[in-house]
């Protein structure tokens, strides 16, 4: 199964992917973790990234498709992924299309989370993850069972530099890059776009529904 996310910042693209990845078994490739895992072992790939996290800026395509590259290549994506957080640019789309004919790894569909930007600063703004295992968690939305823990593995949780409000408005703008994306999987036919302004749990059941109507 080979899927990817889209949707704006903070529309539950990461939390979806979480499950999916869970369920069907595949792994979960977020460009947004890799880069702050580089960022946080201090990697020249951190180095050079790390103003454009901190400013909410996309990172440059070339950079950026040379990485998920890198990461396809791996063994245990050619039973499938889920990717979370690319493509977000049209070359991105194009490349990562190149990409998976080389592989020959169709993509089945581009599950589009559509969320209106009103809910998006409070989902941002309150949005906690875990230092140790990257699960996300929300102060109001989906608080963790103790204050400031991991459910999961018990891990601190903490608050991305670029969940700041100043950060989410550039990310917002930075968004115009990555919605013409929607139009592209649209007239390729793989375009699913699912209703994110309900709980996680209603929002999950319609994405499990679809991917498991499609394996059967
Ligand atoms: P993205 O990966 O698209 O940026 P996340 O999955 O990290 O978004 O979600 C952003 C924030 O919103 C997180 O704090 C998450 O807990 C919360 N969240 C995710 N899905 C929902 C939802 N359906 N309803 C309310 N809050 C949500
Ligand atoms: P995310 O975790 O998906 O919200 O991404 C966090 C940040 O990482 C973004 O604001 C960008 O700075 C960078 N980033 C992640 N994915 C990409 C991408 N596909 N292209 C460019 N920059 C990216």
């Amino acid at each position: 199964m080979q899927v990817i996310m889209l949707g704006l910042p903070g529309a539950g693209k990461g939390t979806q992917a979480t499950r999916i990845a869970e369920a069907f078994h595949v792994p979960h490739i977020s460009t947004g973790d890799m880069f702050r895992a580089a960022i946080g072992a201090g990697t020249p790939l951190g180095l050079e990234v790390k103003g454009y996290l901190d400013a909410g800026r996309l990172v440059p395509d070339s950079l950026t498709i040379q990485v998920v590259k890198e990461r396809l290549g791996q063994s245990d994506a050619r039973t499938g992924f889920v990717l979370d957080g690319f493509p977000r640019t049209l070359p991105q789309a194009e490349a990562l299309e190149d990409l998976l004919r080389e592989l020959d790894l169709p993509l089945q569909y581009a599950l589009y989370i559509h969320v209106p930007r009103t809910v998006l600063m409070a989902r941002l703004t309150g949005r906690r993850l875990c230092r140790n295992c990257g699960a996300t968690y929300h102060i109001v939305f989906q608080p963790p069972k103790h204050e400031g823990r991991c459910d999961r593995c018990g891990g601190p949780l903490y608050q991305r530099s670029d969940d700041s409000e100043e950060a989410v408005k550039t990310r917002l703008e930075q968004y115009a890059q990555t919605e013409p994306l929607v139009e592209f999987y649209r007239k390729r036919g793989i375009l699913r776009q699912i209703d994110g302004e309900r709980a996680p749990e209603a929002v999950y059941a319609d994405i499990e529904s679809l991917l498991t109507a499609s394996r059967s």
